[in-house]
């Protein structure tokens, strides 16, 4: 049989991609957790961190290379003319040179990627920085406001808190909150919600306190930090207390008590662990709170377990940030929460 090669710019056959990128990019990476590389951009050279960050990324199965620094998606057939300074023909040759089994789609494609479909890929605002790189300050006010905000609640060092947090300078819903992302086991962020911190001179939004991801069902935080070595797994409503507890995730503000008031895919999260991990829920202080005594209750009948404050610790402090802070520890020891652990109606709250 006669094969005859063919070229499609939209298509450009991925090892030849890859290749390029390693090439042309500068320190290389490959991601194998998700399946992607990045490596630092080698067309704006990203500012003053050359070197250091590398915030260009080649995503195979979206086919799309996308900066953070400038910003910019491209397909991988214009990022390649561009930071290699190739010419069609150029990279038609290269291609056709190599044995590689594309389809024809024989067209040029300069169009940028838009910023809907980088949220899709990275789950976050498009524009989105990492607030915990900019620990040591920044040029950016409102990024040093939030910075502030994190290091007052103990999140730049808690044990559990996760590896990016996010803010967003143009997101509509999002702009300028502390964007807290809800990774999922292979590091996807399904779900993330965001807090006020002062960020805004909006008033409105400043008083919503948490707003969620537009359109998005609600998933489990923290996944990707369960760990085998802790048998239980502690289910906290807000996504800041359980950043001071190892193997501590969170269902962000269901009015728990009731299991049903999880999504279905928070249910098949939390499933997925039953087998190895025993499921306890921490909610605030049974003794400062009533509501979160009524779901205590609610919770045994179901036959879950609970944590039971201590009296002394929980007539102190009303949840698990206060009380990090209050004893100035960036973790809660699984210990201290273990032994105090009930669980089902023969176990209940006397
Ligand atoms: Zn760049």
């Amino acid at each position: 049989m006669i094969y005859t090669p063919t070229f499609s710019i939209k298509e450009l056959p991925e090892d030849y991609v890859t290749r390029k990128f390693y090439s042309l990019g500068h320190n290389p990476t490959y991601h194998k957790n998700n399946g992607s590389y990045n490596c630092g951009c080698p067309i704006c050279h990203e500012g003053k961190s050359w070197g250091k960050k590398s915030r260009c990324w080649w995503l195979p199965e979206q086919n799309l290379i996308y900066c953070f620094n400038c910003g910019r998606g491209y397909t991988p057939y214009n990022w390649i003319k561009e930071a290699g300074n190739l010419t069609y023909q150029d990279i038609k040759k290269e291609v056709l040179g190599g044995e590689y089994n594309i389809v024809n789609l024989d067209k040029e494609d300069d169009e940028l990627i838009d910023e809907e479909l980088i949220e899709d890929v990275f789950g976050v605002p498009y524009d989105s920085v990492n607030l915990l790189e900019f620990l040591d300050g920044s040029s950016d006010s409102v990024i040093n406001k939030a910075v502030k905000y994190l290091k007052e609640r103990g999140l730049d060092s808690a044990v559990n808190r996760p590896d990016k947090i996010y803010l967003s300078h143009k997101d509509y819903t999002h702009r300028d909150r502390i964007i807290f992302p809800f990774f999922d086991f292979i590091g996807r962020i399904p779900f993330y919600q965001s807090r006020a911190f002062g960020g805004t001179d909006n008033e409105v939004m400043e008083q919503v306190r948490y707003l969620s991801k537009v359109g998005a069902e609600k998933s489990v935080f923290n996944l990707d930090k369960v760990s085998g070595d802790i048998d239980d797994i502690y289910v906290f409503e807000g996504p800041i207390d359980a950043c001071f507890m190892k193997n501590g995730v969170a269902v962000a503000g269901v009015s728990v008590g009731d299991k049903q008031d999880l999504t279905d895919l928070q249910r098949s999260q939390l499933a997925a662990f039953t087998l190895t991990h025993r499921i306890v829920w921490v909610l605030d202080s049974q003794i400062l709170d009533k509501t979160s005594e009524e779901k205590t209750h609610k919770l045994l009948a179901q036959g879950e377990c609970v944590f039971i404050w201590p009296k002394e610790i929980g007539e102190k402090y009303k949840d698990f940030n206060e009380w990090a802070k209050g004893e100035g520890l960036n973790e809660i020891p699984v210990d201290i929460v273990k032994t105090n652990v009930k669980c089902g109606l023969a176990d209940s709250m006397k």
